[in-house]
């Protein structure tokens, strides 16, 4: 990967990276879409990374099909897949890890402690073996794209982090690779997470300025579905991922929910704009 990133930056073209985790859908297709659009070689990765696992959470069952991958790439005329082998990228004796501090700590922080430090570590490394001009993010994942932007800004990687919009099912699911965990009931259940997203968007654009009222309206829809664990709620600045004390006009939020549905976990949010 060194050499082939190497040899496409002497000849002055323009590299753009898609980190995933595999397993692809539409949004990550979207990504795709826009490197392409905005850069003259499109590089995927593809790699499930342990170190962004909790030894509780999915690693060992998380979906896979790389043939299927490969397949969709092909048809989406992708110049490079870059599939590198967990000994590859950790070999025995590993020791190095990549931390972003404050950002790292609330919300999926709060939930999921190792997380982002396992993210940032292998967006690094990947960022060190293709050397991209520019990287593709979803808002799906909205604070770890806040993170990276931060890791980039500190640590004066040259790149720029292009953050694409949530690609959702025709219902307003949004898509995710964990989905297919879900029975048709849960489906169905996880859809609530979206509309009280909604309703809160409904709020803030009818100028309801307290962050913390809308939390509460989010947390009663929420809470009519019993089988819905939630993990949070939040209302927070998209520059920075600061808990809004109040929402001001002019400025730019992301409501955010994660919750568990059954025993798979969901995170979904929305970008507001008030004018
Ligand atoms: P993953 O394979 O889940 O690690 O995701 C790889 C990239 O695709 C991340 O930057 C995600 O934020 C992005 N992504 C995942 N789901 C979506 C979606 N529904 N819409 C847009 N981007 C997404």
């Amino acid at each position: 990967m060194h050499s082939v990133s190497r040899q496409i930056s002497c000849s002055g073209k323009k590299i753009g990276l898609v980190p995933t985790m595999g397993y692809l859908h539409e949004g990550h297709l979207s990504l795709i879409k826009k490197s392409k659009e905005l850069c003259d070689i499109t590089v995927v990765s593809i790699f499930v990374n342990p170190t962004q696992f909790a030894p509780t959470e999915d690693f060992e069952k998380y979906p896979r099909d790389i043939e299927h991958d490969n397949k969709l790439l092909k048809e989406y005329n992708v110049d490079y897949v870059f599939i590198p082998s967990l000994e590859e990228i950790y070999p025995s004796g590993y020791q190095s890890y990549v931390y972003v501090n404050e950002i790292s700590k609330k919300f999926e922080g709060e939930f999921r402690p190792a997380h982002f430090k396992g993210v940032t570590t292998v967006v690094s490394i990947l960022f060190n073996c293709v050397n991209p001009d520019l990287a593709f993010f979803g808002q799906k994942d909205a604070q770890q794209a806040a993170v990276i932007k931060q890791m980039v800004s500190d640590l004066k990687y040259d790149i720029e982090i292009v953050v694409c919009p949530i690609v959702r099912e025709r219902d307003g699911l949004a898509m995710s690779s964990r989905n297919v965990y879900l029975s048709p009931e849960e489906r169905t259940k996880a859809l609530t997470l979206h509309k009280a997203i909604l309703y809160a968007r409904k709020l803030i654009e009818g100028k309801e300025m307290d962050p913390q009222k809308v939390i509460g309206n989010m947390k009663v829809i929420i809470g009519e579905e019993k089988s819905i664990k939630l993990d949070y709620v939040g209302i927070v600045n998209t520059y920075g991922f600061r808990e809004a004390d109040l929402i001001e006009e002019g400025n730019e939020y992301y409501i955010l929910v994660a919750a568990r549905v059954g025993n798979t976990r969901l995170i979904d949010n929305e970008l507001v704009r008030l004018q």
